[in-house]
């Protein structure tokens, strides 16, 4: 792992959505490391309460208010940042909604697509284009997106047999898919990485809401939180000499 000091000065990470599930728990093992993490969270208490917690266990965690469906919010964060750290190593795309389990696509609501792409897709594309800049001044950064193999074409094509199910979560996550491509081209010569993770159907709200064909209903999802967060983890603190632009799952190379 890259060191958690940069010229006697801790790394910052941000993890978004960190209040609770996979995102808590990236944010947990990170400051494990060693980096200063700011517990991204739309909800001030609920934060807070994360923030406490860890600080309890000795941890180097800030709370770190951001809504990242409001651009208001996530420019409030970055100046926030700006002023207080002067920096951005580290950036976990992880906060996400799943607002159309089950539906099929041809009945899914427009507003709900609109809803799930606001935090999934935006969000993470806002929290990028404020964090790279930051990146850049130290020329080093690594952003992990939190993704979804049930984004990926052979999925989309069928494979798990959801057929058009679950759309607006699913194509959140394929142009997901997509922004990491991009971004990967256009930060290469910053010495910054981006990749996305899937981290496999976790134990969090998200991950017990949800079934897939193969499940039965009230069948736990298989994932502990403490692996799910593995492999973004892994990628938020990869070598210089790691990968860009990948897709992985349990840190190996996945099917877009
Ligand atoms: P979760 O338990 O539902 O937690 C979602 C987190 O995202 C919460 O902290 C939530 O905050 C936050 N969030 C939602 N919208 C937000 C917004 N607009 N701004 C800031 N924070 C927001 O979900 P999870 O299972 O931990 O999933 C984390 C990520 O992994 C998601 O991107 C998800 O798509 C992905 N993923 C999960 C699974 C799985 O099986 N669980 C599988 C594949 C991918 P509040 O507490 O305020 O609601």
């Amino acid at each position: 792992m890259n060191s958690p000091m940069d010229q006697g000065k801790p790394r910052i990470a941000l993890v978004t959505g960190a209040n609770r599930g996979i995102g808590r728990e990236i944010a947990y093992q990170l400051a494990l490391k060693g980096l200063k993490v700011l517990i991204g969270s739309r909800d001030e208490n609920k934060g807070r309460h994360t923030v406490e917690d860890m600080r309890r266990e000795g941890l180097a965690v800030e709370l770190q208010v951001v809504d990242v469906s409001d651009t208001e919010s996530v420019r409030k964060m970055t100046e926030s940042v700006k002023q207080q750290y002067g920096r951005l190593d580290i950036l976990v795309n992880n906060a996400g909604v799943l607002l159309d389990h089950g539906v099929s696509v041809l009945d899914v609501e427009e507003a709900v697509i609109k809803e799930t792409f606001e935090t999934n897709y935006f969000g993470a594309l806002r929290m990028i284009q404020a964090a790279v800049p930051l990146m850049k001044e130290h020329k080093y950064g690594r952003i992990v997106n939190l993704s979804s193999g049930l984004g990926a074409f052979e999925v989309l094509q069928g494979l798990l047999g959801l057929k058009g199910s679950t759309s607006a979560y699913r194509t959140s996550k394929t142009l997901l898919n997509a922004l990491t491509c991009l971004v990967a081209q256009d930060v290469v010569d910053f010495g910054i990485k981006v990749n996305a993770a899937c981290p496999g159907r976790v134990q969090t709200d998200m991950g017990r809401s949800t079934t897939s064909k193969s499940d039965t209903e009230g069948v736990p999802a298989p994932v502990t939180v403490v692996e799910g967060a593995d492999t973004a983890v892994w990628l938020a603190t990869l070598d210089e000499d790691g990968p860009n632009g990948g897709f992985f799952r349990e840190r190996k190379p996945a099917n877009w």
